[in-house]
């Protein structure tokens, strides 16, 4: 109440400003209606790991169809591109928090667009307690604080642990980065149903959310959907 009467206190002294440009923003966004019309839309892609497709394939991409993931459906609303690829490298190593409210909302509005039945959670992948010290901030857990808001679905911010500690996805290369996160998360808070929303920033070989599915799974649900709001292709194993 106290904070919506303050956003609405705030846009009359300060009217919404495009985070990309500066132009104004449209209703009440700070987003110019421009700048969305540019962002980089993942609309071809996988249904189950949402990897982008050639234009015209529609279907489980090739790796989905031999191997399928722990998961069932991914949700990944844009490309791991320009300015969506800066947005989330400023919110992870520079601090940037206002990014994660912009992306929340961003994803928010894209899973408004979508039919399709709510989760019974949204659960997001866990940040080891070192690297929570040494960042501040689980990014994955303030893009699902805002997910959950918007959308009214339940968050539980505890639902996994991360109980190893491993080097950062980024500095592996790809057979590495299938690897890395095995063992590294074990259950946690009990789940409300059996419907589950994991959530990431970005997703890039699946390998890690698909080894939190698998812990989910284990720990009773049934039915996994992976939400992030940016999918990068994997570069090819040398
Ligand atoms: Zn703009
Ligand atoms: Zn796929």
């Amino acid at each position: 109440m106290l904070a919506s009467w303050l956003t609405g206190i705030q846009h009359l002294i300060l009217p919404p400003t495009c985070l990309l440009c500066g132009a104004s923003g449209a209703a009440g966004q700070d987003l110019c209606p421009g700048c969305a019309a540019d962002l980089p839309r993942n609309i071809s892609a996988c249904p189950c790991c949402a990897l982008p497709l050639p234009a015209g394939q529609t279907g489980p991409c090739q790796r989905c169809q031999s191997q399928p993931l722990d998961f069932a459906r991914a949700f990944v609303p844009f490309h791991y591109h320009p300015p969506v690829d800066y947005l989330i490298q400023e919110l992870k190593f520079h601090g940037r928090l206002i990014h994660a409210r912009w992306l929340g909302e961003r994803f928010a509005a894209a899973l408004a667009e979508r039919d399709a039945p709510p989760p019974d959670c949204i659960i997001p992948v866990p940040l080891h307690p070192r690297r929570l010290r040494e960042r501040g901030f689980n990014q994955a857990l303030e893009l699902a604080r805002i997910a959950a808001r918007h959308s009214r679905i339940p968050l539980l911010p505890a639902g996994l642990r991360r109980i190893r500690h491993t080097p950062p996805q980024t500095r592996l290369d790809a057979r590495q980065r299938q690897t890395n996160p095995l063992g590294a998360f074990a259950p946690g808070a009990p789940l409300p149903g059996p419907r589950v929303a994991l959530m990431d920033d970005v997703v890039t070989t699946a390998s890690t959310v698909a080894e939190c599915a698998r812990i989910l799974r284990a720990s009773g649900a049934a039915d996994i959907e992976v939400w992030a709001i940016a999918r990068a292709a994997a570069t090819p194993t040398p």
